[in-house]
């Protein structure tokens, strides 16, 4: 019995599950708001946010900087809002684990692309964040993707060394600006990712300058390929 087998037991003990969609007593997600999510009909263009097939990144759009890709299959609402936000504001990253089944299976219905030697990068938080918080959400997802793909999982090599303020409200100048030089590879790791292919992971994209910006950085670090995977589009 592993201590994470018999942790799980004594949460389940304290915590019993309920669906984060409806309070409906059983799981995290009941069939009912499972049926309730929303699938992106159209993969954009992370620079653009235009239609792009598969979500590679427009050639006219790219840039040495720029991920090569974005996949990003549940739409941001209902139940999948209300689980990323149970998970990130109570401290319980469990709930996110019918969310992240959901997000394997459409990998694979897909067929996406993950490169055999990929090195999976979760979004860091600023360690400020991350002290307050105790955890961090893309963490979380990121090492069950690496597991379930054998891949290696990194979560050292990129830091944010920015705390940035919210998105919400600004313009999308204003949000570039405020990305502006919001991660970096720590120099004594850069040769963890250097001329490797990375699978950058967070819960939610929103503007994708989160993407663009922490891409920058790992490119600038001599990296090869990005694809630039969430949960959920916003
Ligand atoms: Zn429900
Ligand atoms: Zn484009």
């Amino acid at each position: 019995m592993t201590l994470s087998f018999l942790m799980n037991i004594v949460l389940d003990l304290f915590f019993p599950k309920f669906c984060c969609g409806c309070k409906k007593y059983g799981s995290f997600l009941c069939d009912d708001c499972e049926a309730d999510i929303k699938y992106v009909e159209s993969s954009v263009c992370i620079v653009c946010q235009k239609p792009s097939s598969s979500g590679l990144t427009h050639i006219g759009c790219a840039t040495k900087y720029t991920p090569e890709k974005i996949y990003s299959p549940m739409v941001y609402k209902g139940p999948v809002k209300k689980i990323i936000h149970w998970a990130k504001y109570r401290k319980a990253y469990r709930v996110l684990d019918p969310l992240m089944e959901l997000f394997l299976l459409s990998l694979e219905e897909d067929g996406v692309e993950l490169g055999e030697r990929s090195v999976v990068i979760p979004i860091p938080l600023h360690w400020r964040k991350f002290i307050n918080r105790g955890f961090n959400q893309s963490e979380y997802i990121a090492q069950k993707l690496a597991e379930e793909y054998k891949l290696v999982l990194n979560v050292k090599a990129l830091s944010k060394v920015k705390n940035t303020k919210s998105q919400v409200g600004l313009k999308k100048n204003q949000r570039k600006d405020n990305m502006e030089g919001v991660f970096r590879v720590n120099p004594w790791r850069e040769k963890e990712v250097r001329g490797k292919d990375i699978i950058l992971f967070d819960d939610v994209a929103t503007s994708h300058a989160t993407f663009l910006s922490a891409s920058k950085s790992l490119k600038k670090a001599g990296c090869r390929y990005i694809y630039c995977f969430a949960l959920a589009k916003d």
